[in-house]
């Protein structure tokens, strides 16, 4: 996150406490300023200014250092660096490429004061101009398009602020800092424009307008698509017990969820836990191009020998680069794993301030910061004078200390977020997967969806989601009074209940990551099965309280032990399960015929 700048000598530490120093001498500094912390140069960025004291906070380990030392501000504030590049990249949470600090640094300890350059400077690439001299563009404008990888276009934007008539425009070969262009302001100053452009990460970048989120994000898993899906631009929660699948759901989504881009944050406190991330995701394959899924997406890894403050600042860098993809007109998803992570670096720095505490010690402004970090998610008109339309969701897990989610992380996390996929430890061990529990999970875009699921998917599609998860509240309050009664007091017709509510979760929701065929349903297939198991409700009404029925004739049907094959019949159409449908009927009426 370097800008070109001079380090310009100011103040004077008076006090360390961990990663927070306290220096005066720096009224001319502004709040969230980048500053270097003594000879060393450590990063850190001004959190607090009372006259000519700031609490400085320290993106590096700050032992060693102390009062007398000097700080040096850098007349910046905290940014991303926004260029072709960053796309396969690994981060650490100030947007230093991990790769780049390990090696500056020799071993897996990461040294301090290290500059590593979050874009490559030298790399040159292929621009494609799309405007020509004499185009009169805006803040936002495409400008032209650099192929960033071989599944991704990238396109250069006027930053934010600027725009004008076209002056020049080259088409050739560049590195990210050479002029591709120039623009003649309305008050004819020139601004020179090149690839890289830089944004604050705590403010949010700017955009035309914000969409209604009406379309869902489709990710082919049958749990959340059909029945607790997300919006495109949406933002959703997962708890994430230990071992209760939350690094396969996550996984699962980002490669096969009509998302472009993939952002993945990762917020480890016990080492080992990112690791498993920064081990797998670089092999990842992207199912629809059979390439890397890096090339499509950017990770930030907090591992845990990274000082806090750099923690809390992850979640921004990341947000702020996915953004800038959105901005582009891609669909953005975001995943922060686990944001309780970032919510402790921030009571530890509040802390350090020696900020009255609030709930469980998390800072008063806990609420706020979350929900900020959630609204930078939505589907927007980009900036810009075309209508490019771009979407951000962000997909926040929680790890609640016991799986308690009264805890403050997590209620200030469901209050701004409209999915909840609730991770069951007990289904974990059942192995049901995924372990998304259909009673106490919930999605608030699912009215959203009911002009998209009639237009794109079945007329009936919501009537037949609805029926299904009614059936799963009562098979959970008949399994109680079989509990305590048994099968035989039940009614045909409550049997019936529990013998489809089986059907959908064993044959519709559970969903095995590690399968191929299994791992992705498209949502017209899975209406398809789904359509099928309530038909077997809705038409087994007709005959039930016939005198002449008998319940095992029932389940005897070839079709009942057919539904569970369902999920195999990869190339079934609309007609198929039409079909199927038809059979099923007719099996069903000749019971009692
Ligand atoms: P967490 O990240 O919550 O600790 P994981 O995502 O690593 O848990 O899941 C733990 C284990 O559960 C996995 O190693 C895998 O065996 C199993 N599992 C989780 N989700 C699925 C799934 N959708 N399909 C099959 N197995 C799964």
């Amino acid at each position: 996150m370097t800008n070109e700048t001079k380090d310009i000598k100011a103040g004077v530490i008076e006090r360390v406490t961990g990663p927070l120093v306290r220096a005066n001498g720096m009224s001319e500094a502004k709040l969230y300023e980048v500053v270097k912390v003594s000879d060393e140069k450590l990063l850190g960025e001004i959190i607090e200014l009372h006259g000519d004291v700031a609490a400085i906070q320290v993106y590096e380990e700050t032992a060693g250092i102390g009062p007398g030392d000097v700080v040096y501000r850098t007349g910046r504030t905290m940014s991303a660096a926004l260029a072709p590049g960053l796309l396969e990249s690994i981060y650490d949470g100030v947007q230093r490429p991990l790769k780049d600090i390990q090696a500056a640094s020799g071993d897996c300890y990461i040294k301090r004061g290290i500059e590593a350059q979050p874009i490559d400077l030298e790399k040159k690439w292929s621009f494609k101009p799309t405007v020509k001299v004499g185009d009169k563009v805006q803040e936002g404008d495409v400008l032209g398009e650099v192929q960033e990888t071989t599944l991704i276009m990238h396109k250069v934007m006027v930053p934010p602020g600027e725009g004008g008539v076209v002056a020049t425009i080259q088409s050739g070969d560049f590195n990210v800092t050479e002029m591709i262009a120039t623009l003649t302001r309305d008050d004819d100053s020139v601004a020179s424009i090149a690839m890289l452009q830089y944004w604050p990460i705590r403010a949010a970048r700017p955009k035309t307008s914000k969409i209604f989120p009406a379309e869902p994000l489709r990710t082919g898993g049958r749990s959340i698509d059909t029945f607790f899906p997300i919006a495109k631009g949406g933002a959703g929660c997962i708890p994430g017990p230990f071992g209760a699948g939350k690094t396969v759901t996550q996984q699962s989504i980002a490669k096969f969820c009509d998302a472009e881009i993939i952002v993945y944050i990762g917020c480890g406190e016990r080492g080992n836990e990112m690791t498993e991330v920064l081990d797998e995701f670089p092999h990842l394959i992207d199912p629809n191009s059979g390439e890397p899924l890096m090339k499509r997406t950017i990770l930030i890894a907090n591992t845990s020998n990274m000082p806090v403050a750099a923690r809390e600042a992850s979640v921004y860098t990341g947000i702020t680069i996915a953004e800038y993809y959105r901005d582009m007109g891609y669909n953005v998803a975001l995943m922060a794993d686990s944001t309780s992570r970032w919510a402790e670096a921030m009571r530890e720095i509040s802390g350090r301030l020696e900020e009255m505490p609030g709930e469980e010690g998390y800072p008063a402004y806990l609420s706020s910061r979350t929900a900020e970090f959630y609204e930078r998610a939505g589907i927007v008109k980009a900036l810009g004078s075309d209508d490019r339309v771009g979407s951000l969701t962000v997909i926040g897990a929680v790890s609640p200390p016991g799986g308690d989610l009264s805890e403050p992380v997590s209620q200030a996390t469901l209050r701004v977020t409209k999915t909840f996929w609730s991770l069951d430890a007990d289904l974990a061990y059942k192995k049901h997967f995924p372990s998304i529990n259909w009673l106490n999970s919930y999605s608030l875009y699912a009215q959203n969806f009911e002009g998209y699921w009639k237009e794109q998917i079945a007329e009936d599609f919501a009537e037949v989601r609805t029926t299904a998860m009614t059936l799963l509240e009562k098979e959970s309050k008949l399994l109680e009074i079989v509990r305590l009664v048994g099968m035989e007091s039940l009614s045909n017709g409550d049997r019936l209940i529990l013998e489809v509510a089986r059907m959908i979760r064993e044959d519709f929701l559970f969903q095995n990551a590690f399968d191929k065929d299994d791992a992705y349903t498209p949502l017209e297939r899975q209406y398809g099965i789904l359509r099928s198991i309530v038909s077997i409700f809705e038409v087994a009404q007709e005959v039930i309280d016939q005198p002449e029925f008998e319940f095992a004739t029932l389940t005897a049907i070839p079709s009942f032990a057919e539904i569970a094959r369902l999920k195999d019949k990869l190339q079934w159409t609309k007609d198929d399960y039409q079909k199927f449908q038809d059979t099923l009927r007719a099996e069903i009426s000749a019971l009692i015929a």
